[in-house]
């Protein structure tokens, strides 16, 4: 970290700093200039909170060197972790896995159709949200722990491992006794509660990208889960906000290739809640597996026009299916190049 003092700081406002940086139990080292001081803190294990330093008298910026995260970075683990889930294996060099399934559970002839539609077609992990984080108030919000029941069940049907949406700590415990992965959605990207609650399990979490959320908001998001000693995250990039309205959001591809620079950590792409249109998730979905995304979360309904929660963007078995073939192809132009 660098402290940068006002050309106008006086010798006392710069002791104040340097008394300040050694309460911390770091080392101020500083470095006259011709126009202002810099006072260089050493002996920092990660990143500083400089909220103690910023706003002291004559202090004009404070540049941190450190990143807010440190156990997901390439620095400190540079080699691609793999996060297993029964025997599934997602991460590194592995094939990109597929996470398909209806955004909600909805009944038990729908779940299991759209189940026996995604196995059939290859997916390799089932989703079904159980709790809704919905808009609105008087949208369908969800089947709750009869949902996480009917989506274990077609799980164990179809020999798939299940992954489902939490959305509050008090909701932990049902659903990991149901899931085989917990999601963390991008509405809750940020609560820090529920990441470090998460963080204490022994269960892999598929964190998804708050909607306005930067790559380094997001990075730290995994490290508060990472932190806590729960290594088995999944990174999920789902859209963002932007000023376009045409598409639900804006699919950000450029994080896949930056994230998988930057960490270590596997990164797949949801096209559906991305794009929130039927018709662009294929598409998109190719070209996130082109990208070098670790996998793909996509939603798959047995009939997309009666869901109750959105049909717009799911796309129905033949659909699915098809997809499933083109990746196949793709995945092996690009392994055989
Ligand atoms: C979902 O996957 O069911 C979901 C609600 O997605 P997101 O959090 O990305 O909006
Ligand atoms: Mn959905």
């Amino acid at each position: 970290m660098l402290i940068v003092m006002d050309h106008s700081a006086t010798a006392d406002q710069i002791e104040a700093v340097n008394a300040s940086v050694k309460e911390m139990g770091l080392r101020p080292e500083p470095i006259p200039g011709s126009q202002r001081t810099a006072i260089g803190v050493l002996g920092n294990q990660g990143y500083v909170d400089d909220s103690t330093i910023r706003n002291l008298p004559g202090v004009r910026e404070v540049i941190h060197v450190s990143k807010p995260y440190k156990l997901v970075s390439r620095d400190f683990h540079p080699e691609a972790s793999v996060v297993e889930v029964a025997d599934v294996k997602i991460g590194a060099d592995f094939p990109p896995v597929v996470m398909a399934g209806p955004c909600s559970v909805e009944s038990e002839a729908q779940m299991f159709a759209s189940a026996r539609a995604v196995k059939q077609a290859g997916a390799h992990i089932l989703r079904g949200g159980a709790f809704k984080p919905r808009t609105g108030p008087h949208s369908f919000q969800g089947l709750g722990v009869e949902g996480l029941k009917l989506l274990r069940r077609a799980g164990d049907e179809m020999e798939m491992p299940v992954v489902t949406e939490v959305m509050r700590i008090g909701q932990l415990d049902d659903v990991c006794r149901y899931a085989d992965i917990v999601q963390i959605g991008a509405r809750n990207m940020q609560n820090f509660d529920l990441l470090k609650e998460v963080g204490k399990l022994d269960v892999p979490v598929l964190l998804k990208r708050g909607m306005s959320a930067t790559i380094e908001e997001f990075l730290a998001a995994a490290e508060y889960i990472v932190a806590e000693g729960n290594g088995r995250v999944i990174l999920c990039e789902r859209g963002i906000r932007t000023f376009e309205t045409a598409t639900r959001n804006t699919l950000d591809l450029t994080v896949v290739p930056l994230v998988q620079q930057m960490s270590h950590l596997p990164i797949i792409v949801d096209p559906s809640h991305a794009t929130g249109r039927r018709h662009l998730v294929p598409v998109m979905a190719k070209a996130a597996m082109v990208c070098g995304a670790n996998g793909l979360m996509i939603e798959v309904h047995n009939n997309p026009a009666q869901a109750l929660c959105d049909g717009a963007q799911s796309l129905d078995g033949d659909d699915f299916a098809l997809l499933m073939q083109e990746l196949q192809h793709l995945y092996h132009c690009y392994q055989t190049r």
